[in-house]
């Protein structure tokens, strides 16, 4: 039986690696436009590669992903991330777990992850891999698939798409098999904010904070960047509304008590130290720049807590738990992964089989799957392929 895999990203790699190592009769082509393997997954977590979580609990894992958590619950159950984990271990790559959880190489190279695959279709001559040859049509044959890249054609008697996001041909391959694609957003961007005296605190990082667009929001670190916000909290938030043109983000920088308790506390710490700078209290709940810049645009630098009158100790809380900001934009061509995709209920969760053509597998990005940064959005690129892979050999 002959394979054939579109796009040599980290979802094609793993689906061939699976087909290569379960040493079937399979004969898998690995067909990449790229000169070279892996070139995004290189790119990850800004060279380190964020390539799994190390949350245990499925179930919140599959909370990470804003579309396509329920169709991934049996790639999931098949591939966790601990098998994720045990898979790179096995092959050689020692990890290791940072105290947020993201999983990366311990040598901190995503090349390491990359080169992996480079062992296993080295070792097993049942894959080949072709280089620099995009493919440019599909086309479906009585008795498989036909593939046209450049001068070469491939025929294979299955196929797999794992094209990746927008920029990738696989939208228009499944089209062509009869798919719907969904609209497409880019998702994970920083975000523009008009306020331009908050360009000033660039570089200031707050460890967490709850960021509120509309009903959704999300607990987590941000940092304040030259044209507005960007950071884990921040891409949470710009993935949630991906479809919306948010204009409005609030900042509670207290997230851990309610407004009532956080009220409370603040006053106390106000009438308490009647000697001490506003600005100092203020800094207890935020970090000093951020509460100098408040404190500074409310002409309030040099009081003391004494001098405060109730109105500006109301207006300084309000502040700090509902801070606005108007949203201009997302930073352009910053995005992560692309929202939206191949519809899910067009194929079987839990194989990965289209439900429309037989013999067709789709993995990764390309479908309607994406999630929040921490190394989700590899992970379903992983188990999808693990799946596909193993459906397409079965
Ligand atoms: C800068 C950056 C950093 C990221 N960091 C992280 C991170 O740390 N952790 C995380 O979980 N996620 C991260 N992501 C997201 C993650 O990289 C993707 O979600 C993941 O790579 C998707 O895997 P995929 O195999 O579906 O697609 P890709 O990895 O994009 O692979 C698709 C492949 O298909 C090839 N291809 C496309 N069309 C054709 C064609 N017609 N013919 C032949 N080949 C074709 C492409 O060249 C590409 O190599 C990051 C993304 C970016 C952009």
């Amino acid at each position: 039986m002959k394979i054939a895999i579109i796009g040599g990203g980290a979802a094609g790699m793993m689906a061939a690696a699976t087909i290569s190592e379960k040493q079937s009769d399979a004969e898998v082509f690995l067909i990449e436009r790229n000169p070279e393997l892996g070139k995004k997954v290189m790119l990850t977590g800004g060279g380190r590669c964020n390539l799994t979580t190390g949350i245990p609990d499925l179930s919140l894992v599959l909370n990470r992903y804003p579309r396509g958590g329920k169709f991934l619950n049996s790639a999931m159950r098949n591939f966790p991330p601990e098998d994720v984990r045990n898979f790179f271990e096995e092959h050689g790559v020692g990890l290791k777990v940072e105290e947020d959880m993201r999983v990366f190489p311990a040598s901190d190279e995503s090349r390491d992850v990359v080169d992996v695959f480079g062992r296993i279709f080295s070792k097993n001559n049942n894959v080949h891999v072709v280089l620099s040859r995009p493919v440019q049509e599909v086309s479906k044959q009585d008795s498989g698939f036909l593939l046209t890249c450049g001068g070469l054609k491939i025929e294979a008697d299955k196929l797999i798409i794992t094209t990746g996001g927008k920029e990738g041909g696989g939208h228009d391959f499944a089209k062509y098999f009869g798919h719907h694609v969904s609209p497409l957003a880019p998702s994970l961007n920083a975000l523009v904010i008009k306020e331009e005296w908050t360009h000033e605190l660039a570089g200031v990082s707050i460890e967490r904070a709850r960021l509120s667009v509309g009903k959704n929001s999300f607990v987590g670190p941000f940092v304040f960047t030259h044209k507005g916000v960007s950071g884990p909290a921040v891409f949470a938030i710009s993935s949630m509304t991906a479809f919306d043109n948010p204009t409005q983000l609030t900042i509670d920088f207290a997230p851990d008590m309610t407004f009532p308790e956080f009220e409370a506390a603040f006053k106390k710490e106000v009438v308490d130290n009647p000697k001490k700078l506003f600005r100092n209290t203020a800094s207890m709940f935020m970090p000093k720049s951020v509460a100098d810049v408040l404190c500074e645009r409310e002409y309030l630098e040099k009081k003391h807590n004494g001098e405060i009158s109730k109105g500006q100790m109301t207006k300084m809380i309000e502040l700090i738990k509902h801070f606005p900001l108007t949203i201009s934009g997302r930073v352009p061509g910053d995005e992560f992964v692309t929202a939206g995709g191949i519809y899910l209920d067009e194929i079987n969760p839990r194989t990965m089989e289209s439900k429309l053509c037989s013999g067709l597998y789709f993995a990764g990005e390309v479908l309607n799957i994406d999630g929040v940064t921490g190394g989700f959005n590899l992970q379903a690129a992983w188990a999808t392929g693990r799946l596909a892979g193993e459906s397409a050999c079965e």
